[in-house]
């Protein structure tokens, strides 16, 4: 491992945000949050693929992979970040070495690369992500980059956050340092506002971030940048102009709050667009500081009523599926906060929550949860395939909400499934997220479909009628 990433994941480890991080003694920090893999087990994406998903909702720039052909198809367009314009960030481009330029070295191939991309599609940028290969043959990507930028005259970002240098969570902060190395702070915005923010964290699943916007144009509130979700090259470039940070709740690039904290003086706060009562909070957060940043003090009133209005607008849209769903029982298995922060709008549409999964919640998550559903929460640490399948086969649940990968196991079990996390296609985002994900509840519930694969198949009841 290169010099320069020892430090940067030396650096990243010692995060003041992450709370986890400051949690450990010293020793234990030291060691950071690489878990070793087990040889055979699916292991998640790596360190090259968090900083991919990181970044890759940066829509108009194009996102060059340095490396063999599989790491780009690993990674390529895994997720839906939706786009309101360019599409470029959806083209996969990769040098897609070969055995010589592992011999001969990939450095000419990269900048070579880098041209054609320039030359046919002239985005305001090309980021560059390093992958094992290359980065065990020592490309020097940083070096690559700063020839193209200068011999180019545009931005030629390094991405140096191979596969093996960890898990993908580090990619994640990786690539954001990325960003706060060479891109943040390096253009000014035409013009600014008391009340421009940057979101952070946000990668505007399926249009999510749009479930949000229309409630900050409501309040005049203006998106500087969102790092990365519909992102534009230009507007993270100036996002140091902004007045408030809002960091996601997901934390995966906290490194971007505090830095941009420490080095520009721009507060930030956690914030979650799940649930009705979190997107309230949220909002009132982001006008408080907003205020005390130099915005209008009506902001805060103004807010309170757009508040009041969309809370009543959105439980009264809720309440509708009130009677079909009361008494079913959800078995929630997400991460973080997903754990807890629809649990409230679940429960208000009388749902009952029987077990919700806390393996990569944090400690916070986890008073979050007793919290809202009592000292009798049902939290589950970690949840073997055989067990969701028994909890679902027997009925304890009506409904499992999870990721795609576990599906399999409600679809085995004859039992409705909806797909909650970054995969799904669904936006679950702010007040209008939260009746969709309902609405979504009670379609995959009551769907004729699962009444016609319950039905025995025509052989099983011949076996029946023979056995008797
Ligand atoms: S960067 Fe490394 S670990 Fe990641 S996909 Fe490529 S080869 Fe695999």
């Amino acid at each position: 491992m290169s010099v320069s990433l020892k430090a940067k994941i030396a650096e990243v480890f010692e995060e003041p945000g992450c709370d986890k991080n400051q949690g450990k003694s010293e020793k234990e920090r030291k060691k950071g949050c690489t878990k070793q893999l087990s040889p055979g087990a699916a292991a998640g994406g790596c360190a090259f693929d968090g900083a991919k998903i990181a970044l890759q909702p940066i829509v108009d720039v194009a996102h060059l992979v340095h490396g063999p052909i599989a790491c780009e198809g690993n990674s390529w367009d895994n997720r839906h970040s939706a786009s309101s314009g360019s599409q470029i960030y959806r083209t996969g481009f990769t040098t897609d070495i070969t055995e010589l330029d592992v011999i001969y070295g990939g450095e000419k191939r990269l900048f070579k690369s880098v041209r054609e991309i320039i030359e046919k599609y002239d985005p305001p940028a090309v980021f560059v992500y390093q992958t094992c290969v290359t980065a065990l043959i020592g490309d020097d990507i940083e070096a690559v980059c700063q020839r193209a930028s200068e011999k180019f005259g545009k931005p030629v970002i390094p991405v140096n956050s191979p596969g093996f240098a960890g898990p993908k969570n580090l990619g994640n902060k990786l690539g954001a340092e990325s960003v706060l190395d060479y891109v943040i702070g390096t253009r000014e915005p035409e013009y600014t506002t008391p009340c421009d923010i940057n979101i952070i964290g946000e990668y505007n699943l399926s249009g999510e971030l749009w479930q949000v916007k229309p409630l900050l144009d409501a309040l005049g509130i203006r998106i500087l940048s969102c790092i990365s979700g519909d992102g534009r090259y230009n507007e993270i470039a100036s996002a140091h102009r902004a007045k408030v940070n809002m960091m996601v709740c997901s934390k995966s690039m906290i490194n971007i709050a505090t830095k941009m904290q420490q080095r520009y003086g721009i507060p930030y706060f956690e914030g979650s667009f799940y649930g009705i009562g979190d997107m309230s909070d949220t909002l009132r957060q982001m006008a408080t500081l907003l205020v005390q940043q130099g915005a209008p003090v009506d902001l805060l009133e103004r807010t309170e009523r757009l508040i009041e209005v969309e809370e009543a607008r959105a439980w009264k849209r809720i309440a509708e599926y009130k009677k079909r769903l009361t008494g079913k029982r959800v078995l929630l298995i997400t991460g973080g906060v997903k754990s807890w922060s629809v649990v409230a709008a679940l429960q208000e549409a009388g749902l009952e929550i029987v077990g919700t999964s806390i393996k990569k919640s944090t400690k916070e998550d986890k008073e979050k949860i007793k919290e809202i559903m009592g000292d009798d929460a049902h939290m589950i640490d970690d949840m073997t395939p055989r067990e969701m399948y028994a909890m679902l086969r027997d009925a304890k649940a009506d409904i499992m909400l999870s990721g795609g990968r576990s599906q399999f196991v409600a679809l085995k079990a004859r039992m409705p499934w909806l797909d909650i996390n970054q995969e799904r296609h669904h936006p679950y985002g702010g007040y209008e997220g939260m009746v969709e994900l309902v609405h979504e509840i009670d379609r995959a519930l009551f769907n004729p479909v699962w009444q016609q694969v319950r039905i025995a198949a025509p052989w099983e009841l011949a076996d029946d009628a023979v056995a008797a």
